[in-house]
């Protein structure tokens, strides 16, 4: 019976009994995960995955699970583990993971207020909610979007519909911004020179002199300085350009200031840091990544603009969906997707259940954290760490190796599956990077860490470090 596996009131009971047994079969898994790795390499899972017969299927619930475990489950990488310090990755907080199974459930979609209709009225409420606490003011809008690069996308596309010209457009951005920027300019066909990569300061944030003359000289130039992007916590170095400054020149010269804080976000709900965003509401739009700094399931992100009318740069209408003379609130009316997910409802139980200031506690303990593991770090001779942390993340490299043992360094670990850390280049050499987003991890979890990097960088090449799977 192919209908019993379609979700409605006559399937009720095997809908309560499938999502059980997976609540159960996760619960079991998070018991048994003591790393955040188990170091398979693709040529150890793919035969695994390869071998599924996807045209017979096993007709069980439990069995499927069972083969879930083998192909997935089990060689997953954790974030939730303590000794995962690698990308922007969070725990997720269980009310929003309680809202994923509500929201596809319904599956409501938010385009339409007819395909959604309180969905609608909620994701409203929410980017009310972060457009207020970023001080956006009256005329603040927003929609959610897929994630910070889609935001990005989204900014610089307003901006390019609000410049009063179309030729020789300018965007500035930081040498440690975030590479979606480059990336959505080349979307947008601005041409290869348009993006203009403005210097850090050796704090990494952008240097606001070099922003100046970049600025007179786009104008001098005949050229139009379309908009600026800063970063509020950047990939790398949870740097925050100064925005107060970045917006007096924005004002200046007529640009668009878009403020990238898909990681910085979260100080929206600190009670300890908000400062650190401050001159945020100057932007004329800014990028919000939930699922880095709000604890939430990717995909949970937003776009925020200070002027609503500035998304109609996004509303296209047809016929069969959001005809131009419609009564409803219709969300596609401001974003670049159609048929779009409810993630919204995911932060709105978080909010709800836990509160937004439990939140800003979370991601406040993972910035001091960071604070005390840099300290850790300066004072050990085995490793030399580049910029003191705004937010959470450390930037550093095994002192007195080459480049190469940096990296062989990290893979090793990989290999290992004891810790996952994240690799990146300054100033032309390898270094290594915790990002921490686990209030969970401890500074003996990061001392553990140092250790088996230190051993890893100074093992002789050759040793067999890399256990094979
Ligand atoms: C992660 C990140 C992005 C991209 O966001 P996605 O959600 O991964 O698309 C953009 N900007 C910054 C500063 C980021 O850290």
């Amino acid at each position: 019976m192919s209908r019993s596996h379609l979700l409605g009131a006559h399937s009720a009971d095997a809908y309560r009994r499938s999502l059980l047994a997976g609540v159960e079969r996760m619960t079991a898994r998070f018991a048994r995960v003591e790393a955040p790795f188990t170091g398979v390499t693709p040529h150890g899972l793919a035969p695994e995955i390869d071998a599924v017969d996807l045209d017979t299927p096993l007709g069980d619930t439990a069995a499927a699970l069972t083969e879930l475990d083998a192909v997935y489950l089990r060689d997953a990488v954790y974030f939730h583990h303590p000794r995962y310090l690698a990308h922007l990755n969070c725990p997720v907080a269980i009310p929003a993971v309680l809202a994923e199974a509500l929201l596809t459930a319904v599956n409501s979609s938010l385009d339409t207020w007819d395909q959604s209709a309180g969905a609608t009225l909620i994701e409203r409420r929410l980017i009310d909610w972060t457009a207020a606490r970023a001080g956006l003011g009256p005329a603040a809008d927003g929609v959610f979007t897929s994630g910070g690069t889609q935001s990005n996308l989204q900014a610089l596309l307003l901006a390019r519909e609000e410049a009063k010209t179309d030729a020789g457009l300018r965007v500035f951005t930081s040498a440690a911004s975030h590479f979606s920027v480059t990336k959505s300019a080349a979307l947008l066909g601005l041409g290869p020179d348009a993006v203009i990569t403005v210097p850090c300061d050796d704090t990494r944030r952008m240097d606001t002199t070099a922003l100046a003359r970049e600025l007179a000289q786009c104008r001098r130039a005949g050229l139009t300085p379309m908009a600026v992007v800063a970063t509020a916590g950047t990939t790398d170095f949870g740097s925050i350009d100064p925005l107060p400054g970045i917006a007096a020149l924005c004002e200046r010269y007529g640009a668009w200031l878009h403020v990238d804080a898909a990681y910085g976000c979260g100080l929206l709900a600190s009670r300890t840091r908000r400062h650190l965003l401050d001159g945020v509401e100057r932007a004329d739009s800014v990028t919000v990544d939930f699922h880095k700094s709000f604890f939430q399931p990717v995909s949970s992100s937003a776009l925020l603009v200070r002027d609503g009318r500035t998304l109609r740069h996004a509303t296209y209408h047809a016929d069969y969906l959001n005809p131009a003379r419609g009564a409803h609130p219709n969300q596609v009316d401001k974003s670049l997707q159609t048929t779009r997910r409810f993630d919204a409802l995911k932060l709105w139980l978080t909010l709800r259940v836990m509160g937004a200031d439990a939140v800003g506690d979370l991601f406040d303990s993972v910035c001091d954290l960071a604070a005390e593991a840099w300290t850790l770090l300066d004072a050990d001779p085995r490793f030399e760490v580049v910029a003191r942390p705004q937010l959470s993340t450390l930037v550093f490299r095994c002192a007195g190796v080459p480049d190469e043992a940096n990296r062989r360094a990290r893979q090793a670990l990989f290999a290992s599956g004891a810790a996952v850390v994240a690799g990146t280049r300054v100033d032309g050499r390898d270094h290594l990077k915790f990002t921490l987003l686990n209030p969970e991890t401890t500074l003996d979890d990061i001392r553990a860490v140092l250790d088996l990097l230190a051993g890893y960088a100074a093992a002789p090449v050759g040793d067999d470090l890399v256990r094979t799977h």
